[in-house]
C-alpha cells in the first residue's frame, strides 16, 4: 500500500494541484485543502543523463504522470516503468517518486 503524494484541492471547484498554487486557475479560488493521490499512469519519460558540475551523476528517470483523480505531476521513477504503466506514488521528504505496482 502506497502512502501517496500530497496535493492541494481547490475548496471551491475541486481542481487538484501539485505543487500548491496561490490561485486556482479554473475558478480563481484561493483556498485549498490537502489531499493525497496514490497512483497514476506514466505518460512520458525523461532521462537526466548529465548534470553540470556533477561528476558521479547516475542517470535518473523522471516521469510525467497522470494521477488518478488528481493533477499531472513529474515524479522520480524508481524502476524501469515505461509509458502506460500504472505506478504507485510515494513521497520522500517533499519529493514525489513512483514505481510500478507490485504484481498481485
Ligand atoms: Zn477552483
Amino acid at each position: 500500500m502506497s502512502d501517496g503524494v500530497g496535493i492541494w484541492r481547490c475548496k471551491a471547484c475541486g481542481a487538484a494541484y501539485f505543487p500548491e498554487r496561490l490561485l486556482c486557475s479554473r475558478c480563481h479560488g484561493h483556498e485549498f485543502a490537502p489531499d493525497r493521490v496514490a497512483e497514476g499512469v506514466v505518460e512520458e519519460i525523461t532521462v537526466i543523463r548529465h548534470v553540470l558540475g556533477q561528476t558521479a551523476w547516475q542517470p535518473r528517470r523522471l516521469a510525467n504522470v497522470r494521477t488518478v483523480n488528481g493533477p499531472r505531476m513529474t515524479v522520480g521513477l524508481r524502476d524501469e516503468s515505461e509509458p502506460g504503466t500504472l505506478i504507485d506514488l510515494f513521497q520522500e521528504g517533499n519529493a514525489p517518486f513512483g514505481a510500478a505496482k507490485a504484481a498481485p
